[in-house]
């Protein structure tokens, strides 16, 4: 699709998924921004379920970048074991705590460059900090539900994520930029799984571009208009 047709398939589309998971948030369990900084980063290749059944006992052991920084590698290893990857995550999870308390008082920065900064932070764990602990995106969150989806929308080509992201942003207004992804980790559940998609009970059969579908199958469809409107 070019750029002119992403756009429009997007004006149709972002409407429905805003009304069918409008209320779809983070999954992740946090009450500051470090604690999603840390359970960002726990999450890489698990899943939030896992990762909420691991965060309360850490942030209970060690509630801030401080304590964290403090800790023993091998506590840290211990108590994220089950988030798979845990040496690698133990060990960035204490070099991120060292650099938050070494560069800014042990306060998680609130922007993209100084996020990324921080040793094992990429820019989709900034992006999700910024976006849903701090309200203000740097852009639209890629991670592999995102970047799955995105392609099958034909929104994308890439398997990069940062041009994934790139191409996102462009595309999908920046007040949606924060819950875009949130809707797109809801459709991939519940309709457009990698496993199978359900395009025949999918809102949006009538404008993506995926071949699964034939012509006939698709008019045979009795597709629900759009009701809702984005804010502007
Ligand atoms: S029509 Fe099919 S491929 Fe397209 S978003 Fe819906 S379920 Fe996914």
């Amino acid at each position: 699709m070019s750029a002119q047709q992403r756009k429009e398939f997007l004006s149709v589309a972002l409407p429905r998924l805003l009304e069918a998971y409008g209320d779809a948030e983070c999954s992740l369990h946090f009450r500051n921004p470090f604690e999603l900084l840390v359970a960002t980063i726990l999450s890489a290749q698990c899943t939030d379920e896992r990762v909420n059944k691991v965060t309360p006992a850490l942030f209970k052991r060690f509630p801030d970048a401080r304590a964290l920084a403090q800790g023993s590698l091998k506590e840290i290893e211990k108590l994220v074991q089950s988030t798979g990857f845990y040496r690698n995550k133990a060990k960035n999870l204490k070099a991120m705590a060292t650099d938050l308390v070494a560069m800014y008082s042990g306060e998680v920065p609130r922007s993209m460059p100084e996020l990324n900064a921080l040793a094992g932070v990429g820019r989709k764990t900034a992006n999700v900090v910024m976006g849903n602990a701090f309200g203000e995106a740097d852009g639209v969150v890629v991670d592999t539900h995102v970047g799955r989806l995105s392609r099958r929308m034909g929104l994308t080509k890439k398997t990069d994520a940062v041009q994934i992201e790139r191409e996102l942003n462009s595309l999908v207004p920046r007040e949606h930029w924060v819950a875009f992804p949130h809707w797109l980790i809801q459709h991939g559940r519940k309709i457009c799984s990698a496993r199978k998609a359900l395009c025949q009970s999918c809102f949006l059969a009538d404008i993506c571009p995926k071949k699964g579908i034939s012509r006939k199958q698709l008019q045979a469809l009795k597709l629900p208009a759009p009701s809702a409107t984005l804010s502007a």
